[in-house]
């Protein structure tokens, strides 16, 4: 059970003060006038000076100034939100969290009669990203809000209502996001300093086990082993109408575009390209003919994750790379008897192999075929099942082929040949596909793929699969 912001409690708090009267000071004190954009806003509670500090009432900024706040009682925190800062302000605490890094602040948030809420301006402000300037003679604080240029980049379709479950970084596919009932992304738009892709999902909720489910909460997982991100966060960006947003933060440098994919059955990817700038050329090469008798086909087996990189966990505590590596070494023993194929394997151990090293190692060793082996997961342990993906055309038939053989071998649900844009199937050129053979979140499908005889199965399937496309059997 997670704890629950409740919302704007003190909306009620400031209602009571309407009827306490003002006159709380002994001295008169000076009411500092605000504007915002020139225009004179007009506060239910007085806006004070303390200490050369204005203080306004919270209500100013979610009312007057268009940001989500959340009030915690429990903590005695307000929570201020856009869609790139949060800022979390304690009373009586000069300490400020903004996007979770604390910040000291000269003047603190100030419970007034113990019921209103007053927060620094200033500061609040300028951590919101807009222009405040004080003005001595007419006391005034004067702030400026630029024109918030990331508004949802589509129109949201009423018509369709969904909630996101989880959000994971894979090294492989990108980001993957599950869903349950109807979830869509608009097109990514890029903006500046910093550098990012925004993806807004329209109609979308957030699922109780995430904290980003509040307006306000913004998730920020760090990604290391990615070319183009360094991080990637998802928050609430509105609530009417329910819009879910995903922010890639972008590797300073490098400029990326994103492409969304849904998978179908609940899942979404983002993978991220170098920019497109014109169409991708069609490197299709030539289909796999009959080649009698002496030539010998370069077929790279690719082991998924590796090393510092373990892949998905299964749901009884081992990792996806010690499978794929399993299966990898199986097929290779059994390629190594075929006089026509010569097996190479992208990660003969377990170490970590970088996605780009392995596309760089099927190139230089001319493979005609490319083969990665994975395993899936997700948040629902009940979803099971064999599928597998390519992203260029010239590989569809070689996943056709290769699939059909792996499903009989793990005798697990048919979840289909499937479009994917991921980086080794994307970046190489010669036929190219990804086997994400079972489930490890899935007990039976886990069970499968760690059994010693499922995987020799698997691997015989494989090859079985791999002489059939080069016609060799
Ligand atoms: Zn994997």
């Amino acid at each position: 059970m997670k704890k629950k912001f409740v919302p704007i409690l003190l909306f009620m708090a400031v209602l009571f003060t309407l009827f306490t009267g003002v006159g709380q000071a002994a001295t008169t004190p000076v009411v500092p006038k605000l504007y915002l954009n020139d225009q004179l806003l007009k506060p239910y509670d007085d806006p004070q000076i303390v200490n050369d500090f204005t203080l306004v009432p919270i209500r100013v900024v979610s009312e007057n100034m268009g940001y989500e706040v959340n009030w915690a009682a429990a903590t005695k925190t307000v929570t201020i939100h856009n869609d790139q800062n949060v800022i979390v302000l304690t009373i009586d605490n000069n300490i400020a969290l903004v996007n979770n890094t604390k910040v000291q602040m000269d003047m603190s948030a100030k419970l007034q009669k113990g019921r209103t809420t007053m927060i620094p301006i200033r500061f609040v402000s300028e951590q919101l990203g807009l222009t405040v300037k004080w003005d001595q003679a007419s006391q005034s604080v004067y702030l400026y809000k630029a024109a918030d240029p990331e508004e949802p980049s589509t129109t949201p379709d009423p018509g369709q209502t969904g909630s996101i479950t989880s959000i994971q970084y894979d090294s492989s596919f990108g980001i993957i996001i599950n869903y349950d009932g109807k979830v869509t992304a608009n097109k990514p738009f890029k903006l500046d300093s910093p550098k990012r892709i925004v993806i807004d999902f329209p109609n979308a909720t957030y699922s109780d086990n995430l904290s980003s489910q509040f307006m306000g909460a913004e998730t920020r997982i760090p990604v290391a082993d990615n070319p183009y991100i360094s991080m990637f966060r998802y928050s609430v960006f509105s609530t009417n109408p329910a819009t879910a947003r995903l922010v890639l933060d972008l590797n300073t440098d490098k400029d990326a575009d994103a492409v969304v994919q849904d998978n179908g059955a609940g899942v979404i990817t983002i993978g991220l390209t170098d920019p497109v700038t014109t169409p991708p050329v069609d490197t299709t090469t030539p289909p796999v003919t009959t080649d009698p008798g002496t030539k010998v086909y370069n077929v790279v087996i690719d082991a998924g994750h590796g090393g510092t990189d373990p892949g998905a966990q299964s749901i009884n505590g081992r990792w996806e790379k010690e499978v794929n590596l399993a299966i990898s070494l199986k097929v290779k023993a059994l390629l190594d008897k075929e006089k026509n194929i010569k097996p190479l394997l992208s990660r003969p151990e377990d170490k970590f192999v970088t996605l780009a090293d392995r596309v760089t190692f099927a190139k230089n060793n001319k493979a005609d075929i490319f083969i990665s082996i994975h395993a899936n997961s997700n948040p629902t342990s009940s979803v099971s099942g064999t599928e597998t993906y390519y992203t260029r055309d010239n590989s569809k038939a070689l996943a056709n082929v290769i699939h059909k053989h792996l499903v009989k071998a793990t005798g697990l649900k048919d979840r289909g040949v499937k479009y994917g844009n991921l980086h080794v199937t994307r970046e190489t050129t010669m036929p190219a596909i990804l086997l994400e053979t079972g489930f490890l979140s899935n007990k039976g499908d886990s069970d499968i793929l760690y059994s010693d005889a499922a995987q020799n199965k698997m691997a015989s399937e494989i090859v079985a699969g791999i002489k059939e496309y080069l016609k060799l059997s």
